[in-house]
């Protein structure tokens, strides 16, 4: 696993670097004489502030517009599509920093994501994250309604062609972990959508 934290300050050029092998889960090196792939299949995880300021609450941010621009471009469009999941963490309140316990024990999640994996082993062989483009309607295939919802998704450009497979593939994943065999159902396919947020503020600098 790979964890960069504040991927918002990281080199443009690095972040492109991460792009062909997110993609591929290759790394292609070619020098003058020689060229040679390496393997490089990865889980990346990583956090951003919405700004250089580090955002805070609505109001306190101290960066203009220009700034924040700067900042979430460097986050392009083509990266964070390869990003299966993106969700969006609010600043947590004193009384959740004061709680204790409640939360579903570590051990317990562990065992529902072990039983969705070989769920999907004994189904289809590989997990869904491995399903290639091409044979998505094979393994992975849709109910009717979920087919429309992810249409619509497609028409009105919520969704890219490589954040379709993306989604499809990350619904079938919920659908395992719901335990639905056959078809991934239109509640999987909302959820998946909702666990790929736009970023907030780039959103807000752009309507402003
Ligand atoms: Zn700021």
């Amino acid at each position: 696993m790979l964890f960069l934290d504040e991927l918002g300050e990281f080199a443009p050029a690095v972040l492109d670097g991460l792009r062909q092998p997110l993609e591929e889960g290759v790394i292609r090196l070619a020098r003058a004489r020689a060229s040679a792939s390496l393997p490089a299949r990865f889980l990346l995880v990583a956090a951003t502030n919405p700004c250089p300021c580090g955002g805070g609450a609505p109001g306190v941010c101290e960066c203009d517009d220009g700034a924040r621009l700067r900042y979430l471009r460097r986050l392009s469009g083509p990266l964070l599509d390869r990003f299966d999941l993106r969700v969006g963490v609010e600043r947590p309140t004193v009384d959740d920093l004061l709680a204790t316990g409640g939360g579903e024990p570590t051990v317990v999640v562990a065992q529902r994501v072990a039983a969705a994996r070989r769920a999907s082993l004994d189904r289809i062989g590989i997990m869904p994250s491995e399903i290639p483009p091409s044979r998505l309607d094979e393994l992975a295939p849709l109910d009717p309604a979920a087919r429309v919802r992810l249409r619509e998704h497609l028409e009105s450009d919520q969704l890219t062609g490589r954040g379709y497979h993306r989604v499809r593939r990350v619904a079938r994943t919920l659908a395992d972990l719901d335990g639905a065999a056959e078809l991934v159902a239109d509640e999987h396919v909302v959820m998946a959508m909702q666990m790929r947020v736009r970023l907030s503020v780039s959103s807000r600098v752009r309507a402003a």
